[in-house]
Order: C-alpha cells, then sequence, then structure tokens
C-alpha cells in the first residue's frame, strides 16, 4: 500500500505547501513574498502576469506585478478602475474568471476594448474588512483550460494571507508613527513647542559630541523672565502664559538651524548654540532687544516684559543639563543683581 508520506501532492496540496513557504519567510520582506505569491498564482493558473492592485476612487494602482519581459508593467503604473476589470472584481464582492472575454458577457467596452485581454481571474484584495485593491492575473488570450474550483480556491488563499499581512503592515506602520509621536511628544513642552529639559538632554549630547570631534565652541544662553510673578499677579496667568510663548517665539526667530532652544522652568529658556561664547553673546543681546520691543496687551493694557541673560561655554562632552547650566546659572543670577534687563557672559 502506498505510504501518505510517498504519495503525489494534488494541485492544491501544492499551493497550500509552497504558499506557506511563501509565507513563514519574514526575512524575505513584504513586497518580496508578495512578488512569490503573484509568481505562484501564475504558475497555478498558467498565466504569465499577475498584480496586486489598489483601488481609491476611481482610480486603480499598480502595487506589485509580476509580468514577462516586453511587458510594460510597474509598481506606480494607474490607470482608470472603469478600464480595468477590477471594477467588475470588485462589484462581484469575490472571485471572478472568465477564460475568454469575446464570447462573455464582459466582451463590452471599456475594458474589453481597450486592453483586449480575453482571460482573467481575480479577487478583491481586503485589508480588515473593506476591499482595497484587487489580486488579478489577466492574459491577452483566451485559455483552454476552465478556471475551476480549485483555481479560486487558490486564490481565496492568497488573498487571505495577503489580507492579514496588509493589515499587520499597515498596525506596524501605525504603531511606528505612534511611537515617533510620542517620542517626540515626551521630550517637547506643550505651551511653547520647544524642547523641555529632556529633549534637550537628547540634543545636548548630540551638540557637544559633534563639536568636540570638531574642535569647535558651544555656547549655553540662559534665559529669564523678569518680574514674571508680577505679570501673573497683575494680568493672570492666561496672560502670563501668553507672555511665556511670546517670548519662546522670540528665542526661537533668534536661533539659527541647527541651534537647540528649549523651556527648562516656568520662566526660564536654554538655547544651545553652535558658536563662541562671543558670537553667543550677540545673539543673546538680540534676543534681549527682540524681547524688550515686542508690543503685548491684555485687555487694552500694555504688557512689558524683558529677560535677563547669562552665557558660558559648553565644556566638550558634556551630557547632563545640570552640568550644561552650572556657569550659565551664576552669570544669570549676576544680570539679574545688575539689575535685570541684562546679558552677562562668562
Ligand atoms: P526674577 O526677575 O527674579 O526672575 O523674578 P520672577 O518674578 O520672574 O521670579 P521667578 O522667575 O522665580 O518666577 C517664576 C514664576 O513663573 C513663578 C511661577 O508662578 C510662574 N510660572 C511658572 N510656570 C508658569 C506657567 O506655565 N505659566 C504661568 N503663567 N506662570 C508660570
Ligand atoms: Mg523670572
Amino acid at each position: 500500500m502506498e505510504s501518505s508520506v510517498s504519495r503525489q501532492r494534488s494541485p492544491s496540496e501544492l499551493v497550500i505547501h509552497t504558499l506557506y513557504e511563501i509565507t513563514s519567510h519574514y526575512d524575505a520582506g513584504f513586497e518580496s513574498q508578495v512578488q512569490e505569491l503573484i509568481q505562484l498564482g501564475l504558475d497555478c493558473f498558467g498565466l504569465d502576469i499577475g498584480i496586486v492592485s489598489r483601488i481609491e476612487d476611481d482610480e486603480y494602482e499598480v502595487v506589485s506585478a509580476v509580468a514577462p519581459k516586453g511587458v510594460r508593467l510597474e509598481k506606480g503604473d494607474t490607470f482608470p478602475l472603469g478600464d480595468t476589470y477590477c471594477s467588475i472584481t470588485l462589484a462581484a464582492d469575490g472571485p471572478v474568471g472568465f477564460e475568454c472575454a469575446g464570447e462573455s458577457t464582459y466582451a463590452g467596452p471599456p475594458a474589453y476594448g481597450l486592453f483586449k485581454l480575453e482571460s482573467y481571474i481575480g479577487i478583491p484584495a481586503r485589508v480588515g474588512a473593506r476591499a482595497r485593491g484587487t489580486l488579478h492575473f489577466p492574459r491577452a488570450d483566451a485559455r483552454a483550460r476552465k478556471f475551476d474550483q480549485v483555481d479560486v480556491d487558490c486564490l481565496r488563499l492568497m488573498e487571505s494571507w495577503l489580507s492579514t499581512e496588509s493589515r499587520r503592515q499597515e498596525l506596524e506602520d501605525e504603531l511606528r508613527e505612534a511611537h515617533g509621536r510620542l517620542e517626540q511628544l515626551v521630550r517637547t513642552d506643550p505651551l511653547t513647542e520647544l524642547a523641555n529639559r529632556r529633549g534637550l538632554e537628547a540634543s545636548l549630547q548630540r551638540l557637544t559630541r559633534r563639536s568636540a570631534f570638531d574642535d569647535r565652541a558651544v555656547s549655553c544662553v540662559l534665559i529669564d523672565i523678569d518680574d514674571f510673578k508680577d505679570v501673573n499677579d497683575t494680568f493672570g496667568h492666561a496672560a502670563g502664559d501668553r507672555v511665556i510663548r511670546a517670548v519662546a517665539d522670540q528665542v526661537r526667530s533668534c536661533l539659527r538651524p541647527g541651534d537647540v532652544a528649549a523651556r527648562v522652568g516656568g520662566d526660564e529658556f536654554v538655547a544651545v548654540i553652535d558658536a563662541s561664547p562671543a558670537e553667543a553673546e550677540a545673539i543673546a543681546r538680540r534676543i534681549a532687544a527682540a524681547v524688550d520691543e515686542m508690543e503685548l496687551e491684555d485687555e487694552g493694557r500694555v504688557v512689558t516684559v524683558s529677560v535677563s541673560i547669562g552665557v558660558s561655554e559648553v565644556a566638550p562632552e558634556t551630557e547632563r543639563v545640570t552640568e550644561l547650566l552650572e556657569q550659565a546659572q551664576s552669570l544669570l543670577r549676576d544680570s539679574k543683581r545688575a539689575g535685570k534687563n541684562t546679558v552677562t557672559a562668562a
């Protein structure tokens, strides 16, 4: 008696086996797996063009295709949906196959008229519950062998993997995006959208390592709003918040790309500048002047704002914000003692 191991595989068993091999090759990457999946369909149906399409509104776009040399068909090619048989597949909401379109109800325009494709088998490709495109195999010539149940089962099986995997890819992308947004959020001060302490620390290491490598100076500009308690007491907390945002905007506007600004306390800001303390002092004076010139009003009353600043040189490879601020804090105190609205540099 023939053992079950040595028995010949039926066509559907062969498809299941090959599909299993393709789909367990995660290392190959999704795009390469989809190409292999299409090739499996071509072998199974005895055809030579296979396509995964994405359909949005009335536009059909090739996402992945396998075609013989000489057939110009590339990822990203688009067609009006109505010019393709896929409009029929989507409307049928299930597998559609025909061997000789010319002799079928599909002979009409526009799809048949444009491409003169005689045979076709296709299925809506779902992502989640919704059809987002098609998996389909068209051919110019009529087909001698009729599509049978095994063909349809194979097509369903292939689409089922494609659907699950596309959803998984989509979720992975969403997760990566959400993670990126979260990372950004924990490093950002919500009131001013400048970096917060954590964000500053991350950028600080990048800046100081680079400057140590290039042997360039980095400076720290520490900015504190003068008599900010009085602003809150006189105009209220909401007006105080607007002042904080306005000062942040002035700090931002005086910096160059590559410099980093952060809000490190209630009314305290830091700019880490890719420049010598002398150049940083000039920038600090521009910040102080810009704040001084702001014309802020609250319910018709003028809000005067000024800042005091300390400018220090940053030691190479400084990693922590506390280390960064040490000298600048003492210089900032000097500015406050000197009567405020003042810049003191090392
Ligand atoms: P100095 O000139 O010495 O800096 O005096 P100051 O009044 O500015 O004193 P200080 O810097 O200590 O005051 C900071 C004040 O900022 C205290 C706190 O109530 C207020 N503050 C902290 N965070 C916020 C905030 O998010 N919004 C508002 N509106 N006020 C804040
Ligand atoms: Mg203050």
